[in-house]
């Protein structure tokens, strides 16, 4: 076996109790574990002799412990140890509240780390709760003032992963083989693998620092793009697509609709139909807020499908959004005569059978479904046309899984995650991009509130006036059940609260994740047929929900979410004609959540709440890769290194240029880890 892939608890001093905490950080081997990047990094700077210590600064030294520690308990709850650290200059006192099991590890003669401030005391200096690091002469003769911070989980402390994670580098380094084609490196002057790792956790200057991150960053991003690259090239190999030609019967699907197009509606739907009438595939992204009006695009795409002799197939991220999808193109588009099935997880086996038997027929003209869509068995007659609906919530591999079960299907993928264009380019590179950039006339501005809870009488008092007037509302509560780490109150228990008192006599209804599908979908049907008037509910509802009677929703703990998923919520309300709100409950005092829910109350423009949101917290919430179902990123990261992932993908093309079926024969170790990653 590769030593890279020894399970992490054999690593000498390791064991299976620390092993189960690196096991929550996802570290399981040897690999994880140097694959395991700083989150950040110190600079101690300088490094001093004890005598040169300037009381108030936050300074790095080394040392030796001189002496037994002293543990004493001043009160109750309280215990501190003591003990003295010398140098040849001086010594000072460390104290640590509350540490009496680090005793153990203090012992007479032991040379140390310190990191932190000095204070000076009538005693002379102390240094309370500093970072402390066991070293050895030969670790301390290399280091400088970098020190690296690592993601950590609770229990393990920075000093365990960094000492583990120093053994690691140790026992690995010579293991470790350059898997990057020679002539890249040179030509993108990057460094060697085993240079890039030791620096990324230990760098010997802050250049250093920067040449491995480059050499990281990079291989990530040709990683990422070969791979996107290799899927698409699966698909295209032969590039014949399915020519849907224009059919009468259209147009009069069009104006049988309950309400006009809106011009952006329009001019997507003319995209797509003239995609769709040529003979290659047509491979195209619909952008377009919450509440813009996908689904109809969609709709008329599968209508032209069915007319022109075949089967299309839609694919939603949740059962609720798959039945409602159901629903609506039931309701559309059986009065042609088109043929709907409803494929889910949920299904009973002869129910499930039945339908993959009319997928097989072909008696079954459009199927909706979740990711049952792609499993093994579902075989189409002669499938034509492929949508995913929020497309950022799928693999790409879910995607081109779906696609290979026609014969070079036409594609369309819709999301409403608004990424800047740059980006789009880069992420679905091989898609055309149709924007619906207008939201359909009549919308009322969804009125957007934030407070604090100690409103919520008053808030739920106002939402019970809205009940009245025979609207409906959600509330949404970030957890299911109460979990110690995360103190946000569970639907199940505000479900319970609001029906015994705050909305007493109202008919509440609960829905999250965790509950079977039969009921799930009970309880949607409930609300949309108004039974229930109050939905509690967990982020399930974040995608696509549409009932147009709820007008009023309340967010629980919305400083929890991020902008962009607030967005997402909030555009379950306000899909009718009657004025809707939104009332996020904001339980932090924190600057950066106030201004965040300002967004939220003065905008309701995505692009705009997607930018700020970057703006006020970074690019890791929106730009994460997950977020657009590609291989989470490590150390790139797509919006603050978008100038290397440029040279990346001028690299990738070249090399798709020259290896045309991107068989990648020349760069057999590449190719190996390419079909390991994705
Ligand atoms: P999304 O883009 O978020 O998926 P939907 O497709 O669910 O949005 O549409 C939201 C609501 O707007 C639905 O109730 C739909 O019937 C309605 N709708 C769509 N297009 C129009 C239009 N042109 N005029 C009026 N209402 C429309
Ligand atoms: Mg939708």
């Amino acid at each position: 076996m590769d030593i890279l892939d020894r399970d992490i608890q054999y690593l000498k001093g390791v064991g299976p109790k620390k092993a189960y905490l690196l096991n929550k950080l996802n570290i399981k081997t040897f690999k994880d574990m140097i694959w395991h990047f700083p989150r950040d990094y110190e600079d101690r700077g300088n490094i001093r002799k004890i005598a040169q210590l300037i009381p108030g600064e936050k300074t790095t030294f080394y040392g030796y412990i001189y002496g037994e520690a002293e543990i004493s308990k001043p009160k109750k709850n309280m215990s501190l140890i003591k003990f003295i650290v010398k140098d040849e200059t001086g010594q000072v006192e460390i104290v640590f509240f509350n540490k009496v099991y680090l005793k153990k590890a203090i012992t007479s003669g032991q040379r140390v780390m310190i990191n932190g401030e000095v204070k000076k005391t009538f005693k002379g200096m102390q240094i309370v709760n500093p970072v402390l690091e066991k070293i050895n002469q030969e670790e301390e003769e290399g280091r400088h003032g970098i020190v690296p911070i690592y993601p950590s989980t609770e229990g393990l402390s920075q000093n365990e992963i960094l000492k583990i994670q120093r053994d690691m580098i140790r026992v690995v380094k010579e293991s470790i083989v350059e898997y990057l084609p020679d002539e890249l490196i040179k030509k993108h002057k990057l460094c060697h693998i085993q240079f890039a790792l030791e620096n990324i956790h230990f760098p010997n200057s802050v250049k250093s620092l920067k040449i491995a991150k480059y050499r990281l960053v990079f291989e990530e991003f040709l990683f990422l793009q070969l791979g996107l690259l290799k899927i698409k090239k699966d698909h295209t190999k032969e590039k014949e697509g399915i020519v849907l030609k224009k059919k009468e019967g259209i147009e009069e699907f069009i104006e049988s609709l309950p309400f006009t197009l809106t011009a952006a509606q329009d001019k997507v739907v003319k995209e797509i139909c003239q995609d769709l009438e040529r003979d290659i595939p047509m491979n195209r992204l619909v952008q377009g807020d919450v509440g813009s009006g996908k689904t109809i695009v969609a709709i008329i795409a599968l209508f032209k499908a069915v007319i022109n002799g075949y089967q299309g197939a839609m694919m939603a991220p949740t059962e609720i959004l798959a039945e409602q999808h159901y629903l609506s193109l039931t309701d559309l588009l059986s009065p042609f005569g088109i043929h709907v099935g409803l494929l889910v997880g949920s299904l009973s086996k002869s129910e499930k059978n039945k339908i993959l038997n009319g997928i097989e027929t072909g008696e079954i003209n459009i199927v909706v479904g979740t990711h049952a869509l792609i499993q093994e068995g579902v075989n189409f007659a002669n499938l034509s046309l492929v949508i995913t609906d929020e497309q950022h919530r799928f693999g790409v591999r879910q995607r081109s899984t779906l696609t290979s079960k026609g014969n070079n299907p036409h594609v369309l993928v819709m999301t409403a995650t608004p990424i800047p264009r740059t980006l789009a380019l880069i992420l679905y590179g091989d898609l055309d991009i149709s924007i619906i950039d207008h939201l359909p006339p009549g919308r009322k501005c969804i009125k957007t509130y934030s407070r604090t809870s100690n409103k919520r009488k008053e808030i739920y008092n106002f939402l019970g006036k809205q009940l009245d007037e025979g609207r409906q509302a959600y509330v949404v509560c970030p957890l299911v059940e109460e979990s110690e780490a995360i103190d946000a109150q569970s639907a199940t228990e505000i479900a319970e609260e609001l029906s015994c008192d705050l909305l007493k006599g109202y008919k509440v209804g609960l829905l999250h994740g965790k509950m079977p599908p039969k009921d799930k979908e009970e309880i949607m049907k409930a609300f949309k047929e108004g039974n229930i008037q109050v939905l509690v509910s967990t982020t399930v509802i974040e995608v696509g929900v549409n009932v147009p009677n709820a007008t009023m929703m309340v967010v629980e703990n919305a400083e929890r979410f991020g902008l962009a998923q607030l967005h997402q919520l909030r555009g379950r309300v306000g899909r009718g004609s009657h004025q809707s709100y939104c009332i996020l409950i904001n339980n932090s005092k924190s600057e950066i959540s106030k201004a965040r829910m300002a967004i939220m109350e003065k905008t309701t423009d995505g692009f705009v709440i997607s930018e700020k949101d970057l703006e006020l917290r970074g690019p890791g919430e929106f730009f994460g890769t997950r977020q657009h179902g590609l291989p989470e990123l490590k150390i790139a990261n797509l919006f603050k290194h978008l100038s290397v992932l440029k040279t990346v993908q001028a690299e990738v093309e070249s090399i798709a240029e020259e290896d045309f079926s991107l068989t990648l024969d020349k760069y057999p170790i590449l190719k190996r880890k390419i079909e390991l990653e994705l």
